[in-house]
């Protein structure tokens, strides 16, 4: 511990958002960096708990070693604490922007956790501008081809760790650009895409090859030594609604990923919120990101609606620390949704029941209807409390079902009742050749995740490709 007095005399103090106004002007990121003085402060707020829960399993993922580098970091040796973290925390620059820190939640110092998350994205960036991150060239090769399908956080931690252990490793990607949700799904505001890049480069230079434009082929298991699935859980929950093919109606991720490809290439988007009166059905992330970037794109208004009650302002009984608090969270879009229309978004309880469409089967406004819960604890709609909402652009951003079927058929696999590739006895495994990783393997999840299980993953083949522990 730097500073044995550092959590009493020192506020929590996390990187502030640029004003909501001004930020609303770009696709720029959303947060202001601090300099250095307040890290090495906000570090000295670590306890070094003789029991740090911010590594344990209610906290980080990928359980990094956050106590030892926030002391050094409040020594001002910034260096040695990067070097820490790198020890466990492959890309701490996705991380540092878009983990919701579980860690913080669970860490001792309760509703005020130390800002792990802003100190872990200074100590990168830091590396990064000082020249200290260069590529990690293996010193010698195994010889054995690895193929990883899929680009997203779970394939980029597994063909980093397999390269790292000497593999000859192939990531083979659908989309033109790599990245997965990273690129296509998290918006620039949130993860500016250049920071993908950087680290696709360093990946690159590092020895991994990256094959764009390229979809998996069922006979891959006869050109490599070891195949690490990866593709994501990106099947959307759809509306048991009528006119879901008419213009105007998308998917939240293939929004998303439009508004994207128009910021990196300078165009505007093949589907635009400009001038639109935009609802979002689903109050999660993923409808926040898609609030952000509506308000962006200059939409006349944005609406969101969630089928459940908000959630309670504090912690419930049954949702005590050191586990994630599932309380009421505003998050920047809504806070930008309220800057400019002078009121939260969110409408709770509630649902689409039709949709409306013109002669050019363009969407022109939808029926919404409060739900309640029924004795068997079921949702259902309240009769008579119908709503017209004027629609240009509703955006379908309820949840995920499970990984896209076109990957399972070409590939012969069969995912289980929840839409994974998740193997029986709960390892990576999934027979011969083959291991998945990710949201691919667990459902939706967060970046962490994916990129603990990524790592988990490719020590797995890793082992395998050995022939030890079992294999
Ligand atoms: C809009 C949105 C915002 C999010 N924001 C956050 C956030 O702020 N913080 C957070 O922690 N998490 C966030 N998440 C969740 C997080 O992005 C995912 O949990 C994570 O990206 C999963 O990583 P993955 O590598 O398993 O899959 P993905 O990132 O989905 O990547 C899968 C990749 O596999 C490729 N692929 C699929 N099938 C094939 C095939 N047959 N051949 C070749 N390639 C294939 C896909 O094109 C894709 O690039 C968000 C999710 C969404 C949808
Ligand atoms: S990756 Fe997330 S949970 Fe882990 S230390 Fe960083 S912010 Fe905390």
């Amino acid at each position: 511990m730097g500073k044995a007095t550092g959590f009493m005399e020192y506020a929590r103090a996390e990187n502030p958002y640029r004003d909501a106004e001004a930020r609303l002007g770009d696709f720029g990121d959303l947060h202001a960096a601090q300099p250095a003085e307040v890290r090495f402060c906000q570090a000295s707020r670590c306890m070094n708990c003789g029991v740090p829960f911010c590594q344990s399993d209610f906290g980080c993922p990928l359980h990094n070693l956050i106590p030892e580098w926030n002391d050094l970091l409040c020594r001002g040796q910034e260096q040695a604490a990067l070097d820490r973290l790198l020890q466990t925390a492959p890309f701490p620059e996705f991380t540092g922007r878009v983990c919701p820190a579980l860690c913080e939640k669970a860490c001792n110092l309760a509703d005020d956790g130390v800002t792990n998350r802003d100190n872990e994205l200074y100590l990168i960036e830091k590396g990064f501008s000082k020249g200290w991150i260069k590529p990690r060239i293996p010193a010698s090769r195994t010889g054995k081809r690895v193929a990883v399908v899929g680009s997203g956080p779970a394939g980029l931690a597994a063909a980093d760790l397999m390269n790292q252990m000497g593999h000859t490793v192939t990531v083979i990607e659908k989309a033109d650009r790599p990245g997965g949700l990273l690129m296509y799904g998290i918006p620039n505001m949130k993860l500016p895409k250049e920071i993908v890049m950087r680290r696709i480069r360093l990946m690159e230079a590092e020895g991994v090859s990256f094959l764009l434009n390229t979809e998996a082929r069922p006979d891959l298991t006869e050109d490599y030594d070891a195949v690490i699935l990866c593709g994501g859980a990106k099947k959307p929950r759809s509306l048991n609604v009528a006119h879901l093919d008419a213009k105007g109606v998308l998917f939240a991720v293939d929004y998303l990923t439009e508004a994207t490809k128009a910021v990196l290439s300078g165009t505007d988007p093949a589907v635009s919120a400009k001038g639109k009166h935009v609802v979002v059905v689903g109050g999660g992330d993923t409808g926040n990101d898609c609030v952000g970037t509506a308000l962006r794109q200059r939409c006349a208004s944005v609406t969101q609606l969630e089928m459940m009650p908000a959630a309670p302002e504090s912690r419930a009984p049954g949702n005590p620390w050191p586990e994630w608090p599932r309380t009421l969270r505003t998050d920047y879009g809504q806070i930008e949704a309220i800057a400019v229309q002078g009121g939260d978004p969110r409408i709770y309880e509630t649902t689409v029941q039709s949709i409306q469409v013109n002669e050019k089967n363009e969407i022109v406004s939808l029926t919404t209807v409060r739900l309640a819960k029924g004795p068997e604890g079921r949702l259902s709609p309240v009769p008579g409390t119908e709503k017209t909402l004027s629609c240009g652009l509703l955006l379908i951003a309820a949840g995920f079902v499970g990984c896209e079927d076109a990957t399972l058929s070409c590939l012969s696999l069969q995912a289980d009742a929840r839409g994974r590739l998740l193997p029986v006895d709960g390892s990576h495994h999934l027979g011969g050749k083959l291991f998945s990783a990710g949201d691919m393997r667990t459902g939706q999840s967060l970046v962490v995740r994916a990129l603990a299980d990524g790592r988990a993953a490719a020590a797995e083949a890793h082992r395998f490709l050995e022939g030890k522990n079992g294999f």
